[in-house]
């Protein structure tokens, strides 16, 4: 099945290029798990609920690029619950395990919990239930965690940069405060989640001294903190390999205060690398995309809230599935179309990364669920 061949421009083009998703693909049983062209299977699926943030992050939405007069994209654009709930049940029924949903920020999208309680509906094919989790920055969490855990969400990521307020208000670019976040996750545990996973971004002379305090906080609160490596996502973040602080340092500082050791992997395609505290207390992790890339065992398809398949966080270059729905594709269809797409999928970006791929126009993180 021949796919549409991407245009060379479109590695540089001004807008993310959208190719139409392929029709009357090879029928796929219900069950069958493809895989793509390094042999990974499609396990994981990231749906973006919308491109809106009320974040301005300044590796992900710099607020100089991303001003309160950008233009996201218009509400009759983005997928509706019952589409998402479609493309969800066509992702599980081709293997797909885990739903994780993203934004943009999630909790802005109205009505978010009638979401979750579609998706939390869906089994797989086994008659499994699928893991239904949530990656938000905390803002809304203090309100929507009960709602969001009777609907049936089942675990949850906090995105929190530091627990100093000042350098937390400069990174989140719209001086949100932490306190408020930290409510949130106060929130979030009444309500039943854990462990609650947080995620914190590190740059270069902007947070590398907040990874202890974090520590210590996590340790005490029974959370799982997880330190993200600065990544080149998108093309507006200004990122330059001298910002990123390396998984070795992180691993190091933390190693110093509190004796750490390798763990296994929860399970194949895991995205973090595990650390436990020599004392029992628990676990850190480290995402390390730019010094120890990790993209042999990606399993990860993202859809954008237009609708859009994205093979790789550092695409320049997605298929529109919103479409195929919007024809009136029927499901076999739709699924047909996916599996075509993800068995040509040979991305590797991590691997490749270089000056080479600097200039590409890569998808920014926050149109296509991060
Ligand atoms: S760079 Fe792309 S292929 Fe590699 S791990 Fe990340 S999303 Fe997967």
């Amino acid at each position: 099945m021949e796919l549409p061949v991407l245009d060379p421009a479109a590695l540089t083009a001004s807008q993310p290029t959208i190719l139409p998703a392929p029709r009357r693909a090879l029928p796929v049983a219900s069950g069958v798990r493809p895989s793509d062209t390094l042999g990974r299977p499609l396990r994981d699926l990231r749906i973006s609920v919308t491109d809106r943030c009320n974040f301005r992050c300044t590796y992900c939405m710099p607020a100089e690029v991303f001003g309160r007069d950008f233009a996201f994209l218009p509400r009759a654009q983005v997928l509706t619950f019952e589409e998402i709930d479609r493309l969800a049940r066509a992702f599980v029924a081709l293997g797909a395990e885990k739903l994780r949903i993203t934004g943009g920020e999630p909790l802005v999208r109205r009505d978010l919990p009638a979401l979750i309680a579609l998706l939390a509906r869906i089994r797989r094919p086994d008659g499994g239930s699928v893991d239904l989790t949530m990656t938000t920055n905390g803002s809304g969490l203090r309100a929507l965690a009960r709602p969001l855990r009777d609907a049936g969400l089942a675990r949850l990521t906090v995105s929190l940069d530091s627990l100093d307020p000042d350098v937390f208000a400069a990174m989140n670019g719209v001086d949100f405060p932490v306190a408020r976040v930290l409510k949130g996750i106060a929130a979030a545990r009444d309500a039943g989640f854990a462990p609650i996973k947080v995620n914190t971004v590190l740059k270069r002379g902007v947070n590398e001294d907040s990874i202890v305090p974090l520590v210590d906080w996590a340790r005490e609160e029974g959370l799982i903190l997880r330190f993200i490596e600065f990544m080149d996502v998108g093309h507006s973040n200004g990122w330059r390999l001298d910002d990123v602080v390396p998984a070795g340092e992180i691993v190091d500082r933390i190693n110093a205060v509190h004796p750490i050791e390798p763990l296994e992997p929860a399970y194949s395609g895991e995205v973090a690398e595990r650390w436990g505290y020599l004392d029992g207390r628990g676990e850190v992790g480290v995402i390390t995309s730019v010094t120890r890339p990790f993209c042999g065992d990606c399993t990860r398809a993202r859809i954008s809230a237009n609708g859009v398949l994205y093979t790789c966080l550092f695409s320049v270059a997605g298929h529109d599935l919103r479409g195929l729905l919007r024809d009136g594709a029927p499901d076999d269809e739709v699924r047909a179309s996916i599996a075509a797409i993800w068995g040509v999928r040979d991305d590797r970006y991590s691997e490749v990364r270089s000056d080479a791929t600097a200039d590409l126009r890569r998808v920014e993180m926050f149109a296509m669920g991060g």
